[in-house]
């Protein structure tokens, strides 16, 4: 607001008048000027904000992803092991794991070349994930051509279940594997699921040391199965 209440004394002059006018017009000019620039500076402040937030997730992201197959990477898959362990010790709630290996992947690779192979791999750990993908439930790539899925709240039935699907998922690829030593010449996996309580005095690897003892069981007894104990 301008003040005029100067403007009737005889002792100052119209120009006088005039120029402080201008200067108060200038002052709020000022003030607009400064308040559109704070504006501007805030607005640009949560642009850059956000843009920050998203490149982090995004790092995150790629930080727990497989580059080849992208599913979780075995990093990722390490932490939430511990985290659901730890889970699994407090609440005394059932904590499932089903490893998998692709059968005869070596021939895959040997006939068909590796770019197949790696093809083949996506396809099948994708096939995985479709089935089990979403938290808590976790499919992650354990290493080479072998898969884990982390099955929290969950008791041996389910681990079957769930396994059986998988299983059916990759039969349904149909991917054809002549040189496989599975008489179905298609691609497959083999599996090995167990579930347990997790134990004051235990630690997460001997759950993944189960799982694996009931893996090389499904490799030895023909492969393109699942055992569950
Ligand atoms: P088994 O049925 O007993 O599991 O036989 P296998 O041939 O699958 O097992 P083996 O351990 O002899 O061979 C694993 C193969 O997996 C060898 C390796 O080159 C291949 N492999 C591992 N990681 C990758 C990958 O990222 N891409 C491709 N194309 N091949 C891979
Ligand atoms: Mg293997
Ligand atoms: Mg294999």
């Amino acid at each position: 607001m301008i003040d005029f209440t100067f403007a009737g004394k005889s002792d100052h002059s119209y120009s006088q008048l005039v120029s402080r006018v201008l200067e108060q017009e200038a002052q709020l000019a000022d003030q607009r000027i400064n308040a559109l620039l704070l504006q501007e500076l805030v607005e640009q402040f949560a642009i850059l904000g956000q843009k920050l937030t998203e490149a982090h997730q995004q790092v995150l992201l790629m930080s727990r992803t497989d580059a080849l197959t992208g599913i979780a990477n075995r990093r990722y898959f390490d932490e939430i092991l511990a985290n659901e362990w730890s889970r699994s010790r407090r609440s005394k709630s059932g904590l499932g794991l089903i490893l998998m290996d692709i059968d005869c992947f070596k021939l895959f690779n040997d006939h068909y070349g590796h770019a197949a192979g790696d093809g083949c791999l996506q396809k099948v750990a994708q096939a995985i994930h479709g089935v089990a993908g979403r938290p808590p439930d976790l499919v992650a790539r354990y290493g080479g051509e072998e898969i884990v899925a982390v099955l929290p709240d969950i008791n041996l039935e389910g681990v079957r279940l769930i396994g059986e699907k998988m299983l059916q998922a990759v039969r349904d690829l149909q991917m054809p594997h002549a040189f496989s030593k599975v008489e179905t010449k298609m691609v497959s996996i083999s599996m090995g699921g167990t579930v347990v309580i997790a134990a004051d005095d235990a630690e997460p690897k001997t759950l993944i040391e189960a799982a694996d003892r009931l893996l090389y069981h499904s490799k030895e007894s023909g492969r393109n199965r699942l055992t569950v104990g």
